[in-house]
């Protein structure tokens, strides 16, 4: 074996059982000891800063004195958490804690438990026979959708605004709150690269290379996008890289990589984003199998549904991603895929209601871009309407995988061309492709009325439980094998040159200070919970007195 190869085989193997600590470990697995022993709780004697803080950043718009309760009750994971116990330990709000708790799990229900489940909820808490559990506060309208209609909507609706008028300013006030402000604190502490250890390269970006890395006091593995400082102020990369930070930071999806750490080192600046050890959809629709190129329609159905609801989660933060393709959709361990590579994306002001601007990949962008014309997210469902079409395919609508046609041709193709489907394309599939590549973006499905709820319904995606698929809980139809690493070989990724005559000044330095801001609170808080750091810190005497350290 060859030095690459074997420097490859060592990388590897030490990625793989680092993995493998995480994946079966149940807690504990591939944590350091000494940075385990940092995250540590202070004592309520030194939350007051944070308190305001909290406040100051998320002010409940109707009471500023008040914390966001979209954001610290709901949005939050650990604030969530912390709430309902707040809620379940309440006999005033315990019932409306359950209430919110069961139309989640209803909602995320096999389709044939559902009418059992609403049957349960109208009986326990629209029913006045059931005093303890009865929702007083529900109007008639809304109860009267659930029995008549089965819709919980507004039921959740009224739910939300009682907790938030009745609950928010107690909840304030209390222990739990304080256990809250706790884990903000720690959240908000400074933190750099001192808390990751470095695995193997996944991929080369343009700035720098996307490393494996692991969180030591946790042990969740990440992957780490750097960012040469030189590099970027050489190649004017300041306004790419900040754009693609602050979006990442936005959004919050299941379907999208998330961001969970912005630092800076001396040489890079880093992006600490979810891990997707899978590979991507272009290397599956092409390179695991020569004979058998593209995908079963019931696969590229579940990824597309998944992709739809990435897209739907940036089009309610007014994001158009515009680079839609296979190659940016990646997989993680379970077969689950996300969106990645948000460096084209653009956010729309309020108000703002359309943008301008060349922006994707030749074959993918949609005729009103191509055309020069201001354009919304219309332009991301003709890209989807590509990217289902190559999945099923293996080739795109209007254009092969290594054709060698001009961009003037490809084009000319996506204006005046339909496309040709063929027999590997059932009617309700062509059906959806057909509405998604309509060349006219008022024609075409899409986003309508802050949802995609149309699209959802349409052709193929008829079929699909969002309910189960939104909370994650569809089995994928391919698991990655875990022992693969999806990857090119270390030695493949290929070097960068180094870069000359470029001197960082105050203002480079001012920059990546704005860049630098940490831990990302909801990835931050789901790393807590999931790596079970939360429940070892959120401890609670059993006989309901007060923890040592919420004791003034
Ligand atoms: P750039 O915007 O500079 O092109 P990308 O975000 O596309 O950078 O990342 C470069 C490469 O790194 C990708 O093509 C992929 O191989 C790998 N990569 C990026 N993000 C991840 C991730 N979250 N998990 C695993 N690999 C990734
Ligand atoms: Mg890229
Ligand atoms: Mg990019």
């Amino acid at each position: 074996m060859d030095i690459g190869g074997l420097e490859t085989v060592v990388a590897n193997s030490a990625y793989v059982a680092a993995r493998g600590d995480v994946d079966g470990g149940g807690g504990g697995g591939g944590r350091d000891r000494k940075m385990r022993a940092r995250l540590k709780l202070p004592h309520v004697l030194r939350l007051e800063e944070v308190r305001a803080r909290v406040v100051q950043t998320h002010p409940e718009p109707a009471e500023p004195a008040l914390p966001s309760f979209q954001r610290v009750c709901t949005l939050e994971p650990i604030g969530r958490q912390l709430f309902r116990q707040f809620l379940e330990t309440h006999n005033e709000f315990r019932p409306a804690g359950q209430l919110i708790q069961a139309c989640e799990d209803m909602d995320m229900s096999e389709e044939s438990e559902k009418p059992k489940r609403a049957q349960a909820i109208l009986s326990a808490h629209m029913d006045d026979k059931n005093p303890s559990s009865f929702c007083a506060f529900l109007s008639a309208a809304a109860v009267e959708a659930a029995r008549a209609r089965g819709s919980f909507d507004e039921t959740l609706a009224e739910t939300a605004e009682y907790l938030r008028s009745r609950s928010l300013a107690e909840y304030a006030e209390s222990p739990r709150y304080l256990r809250y402000l706790q884990f903000k604190w720690l959240e908000m502490q400074p933190m750099g690269e001192e808390w990751f250890s470095d695995f193997r390269v996944l991929g080369k970006g343009g700035f720098g290379e996307v490393c494996a890395c692991q969180a030591k006091a946790t042990g969740k593995l990440y992957a780490n996008k750097k960012l040469n400082k030189k590099r970027l102020k050489k190649r004017g990369g300041y306004e790419g890289a900040i754009v693609e930070k602050v979006i990442l930071e936005k959004v919050h999806s299941r379907f999208i990589v998330s961001l969970s750490y912005a630092f800076q080192s001396k040489q890079e600046l880093c992006l600490v984003m979810t891990i997707m050890n899978g590979g991507d959809l272009r290397f599956h629709i092409y390179d695991v199998d020569d004979a058998n190129q593209g995908f079963s329609e019931a696969r590229t159905l579940f990824y597309s549904a998944q992709i739809v609801c990435g897209l739907e989660h940036l089009h309610q933060h007014r994001i158009v991603y515009r680079d839609l393709k296979p190659e940016n959709v990646l997989l993680d361990d379970m077969g689950h895929v996300r969106l990645s590579d948000l460096g084209l994306a653009i956010e729309l002001k309020e108000g703002q209601d359309k943008t301008k601007g060349y922006a994707g990949t030749p074959g993918f962008m949609a005729p009103e871009l191509l055309k020069g014309e201001p354009y919304d997210y219309s332009v991301d469902y003709f890209t989807l309407g590509v990217t289902i079409f190559e999945m099923i395919q293996a080739k795109g609508p209007f254009r092969y995988r290594g054709e060698k046609v001009e961009n003037k041709e490809v084009k000319r193709r996506i204006l005046e061309d339909g496309a040709t489907y063929s027999d590997r394309f059932s009617a309700a599939c062509r059906d959806t492709c057909e509405a998604l590549l309509a060349k006219d973006p008022a024609t075409r499905l899409g986003f309508r009325d802050g949802s995609c709820n149309e699209l959802k319904k349409h052709g193929f995606f008829a079929t699909i439980n969002w309910g189960r698929l939104q909370a994650g809980l569809l089995e994928p139809p391919f698991v990655p094998d875990s022992k693969t690493v999806y990857a090119k070989d270390v030695n493949e990724v290929g070097a960068f040159s180094s870069v000359r005559g470029v001197t960082i000044v105050e203002d480079d330095k001012n920059f990546y200070d704005s860049f630098s801001t940490g831990s990302i609170p909801i990835p931050w808080q789901e790393e807590m919970i999931e790596t079970g750091v939360f429940g070892e810190l959120n401890l609670w005497p059993a006989d309901g007195s007060l923890p040592d350290d919420l004791c003034k």
